[in-house]
């Protein structure tokens, strides 16, 4: 407990590395933290210590502990899932085992490595809070749905009522991620970019020939149109909504003329694929498709803001899942 409270002023202060906040002052209510807190080493050895399959059970209870006091609630009537990856620390220098390793010299005959983790976080998504549940690393050689994979069964298994579905980027709009999530027993939203895909092909042109659902929320209005499709993919052979949503926002900016405000108009085109059930109001739905946000602005950004350049939490691999998965807990538990 007590290393959490020594951490959290690390974690909500813009420091950037845990030698920085060795040798930072007056960065919080602890007041004058230089020696009086762990050095980077130990922190880092602390975290190559710790039992990660505890640290998950802690993660879960704490979970509990925030649902029986409602302190997370449902996003627009439903509990939704948020998976991404992210990379949360690279170095041109410190290195482990597990170190993904990429050329990053600008010049074409040179060869400049750089050495960096990535994985894959799952949140769950709230009106006022998002809470992290699990991460997975994206080992070398593999991609992010291999790891994603992992993640999902293993959330599912350990949060099996936490969710009612899972939301994710355009590269989780395949047969083998929303079948994965039907056998467990979960929906599916995907982002809808792909313009050569067949399914964006038929969205667009069925988009032409009905009418949209019009509303007004918050100085934007939405056009949204709803499809259903079936037999999209081999390996998934459930029905899917095609939903695409124009948004015109109106904001005011100020005028070069002092004193005068300037209107204008900025639109955007979304389209996602979902197999939620047709009971979730097309309303509800738009909102659930843009939560995705969520873990990039709550999360992930700020998280791979702090942890860059952090060369001892780099150079051990367990040291490196724990302190993250740690940072969570600190977060979470304060
Ligand atoms: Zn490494």
């Amino acid at each position: 407990m007590m290393f959490a409270l020594q951490l959290c002023p690390y974690y909500f202060n813009n420091l950037g590395s845990l030698n920085k906040f060795n040798l930072s002052k007056d960065i919080s209510i602890i007041g004058n933290t230089a020696d009086k807190v762990p050095s980077a080493a130990t922190i880092a050895r602390a975290d190559d210590s710790m039992d990660l399959n505890y640290l998950r059970e802690v993660l879960g209870e704490v979970y509990l502990k925030a649902k029986r006091s409602k302190m997370i609630n449902p996003y627009c009537g439903k509990w939704i899932g948020i998976i991404d990856a992210h990379e949360i620390c690279s170095s041109d220098i410190h290195r482990c085992s597990l170190c993904s390793i990429r050329n990053v010299s600008k010049i074409e005959s040179e060869i400049k490595l750089n050495y960096y983790h990535r994985y894959t976080a799952f949140i769950l998504t709230g009106q006022k809070f998002c809470f992290m549940l699990d991460i997975e690393p994206i080992y070398p050689h593999e991609g992010e749905l291999s790891s994603s994979y992992r993640l999902l069964e293993r959330v599912c298994r350990d949060y099996p009522k936490a969710f009612e579905a899972v939301s994710g980027d355009a590269l989780y709009l395949n047969g083998t991620t929303f079948s994965l999530l039907a056998s467990l027993g979960k929906y599916a939203v995907a982002v809808l970019k792909d313009e050569r895909r067949y399914l964006y092909e038929e969205a667009i042109s069925l988009c032409q020939i009905s009418a949209p659902v019009v509303y007004e929320e918050e100085n934007t209005i939405y056009r949204v149109w709803d499809h259903t499709l079936t037999g999209m993919w081999d390996g998934y052979k459930g029905f899917v909504r095609v939903i695409r949503s124009e948004e015109t926002k109106t904001v005011s900016h100020h005028c070069q003329d002092l004193g005068k405000w300037q209107i204008q108009e900025e639109k955007a085109d979304w389209l996602w694929v979902i197999n939620l059930p047709s009971v979730v109001s097309l309303k509800n739905v738009v909102s659930i498709c843009h939560c995705r946000w969520q873990i990039e602005n709550c999360c992930c950004r700020r998280d791979s803001k702090y942890l860059e350049r952090e060369s001892r939490i780099q150079a051990q691999p367990k040291c490196n899942k724990c302190f993250y998965s740690f940072s969570f807990y600190c977060a979470k538990y304060l």
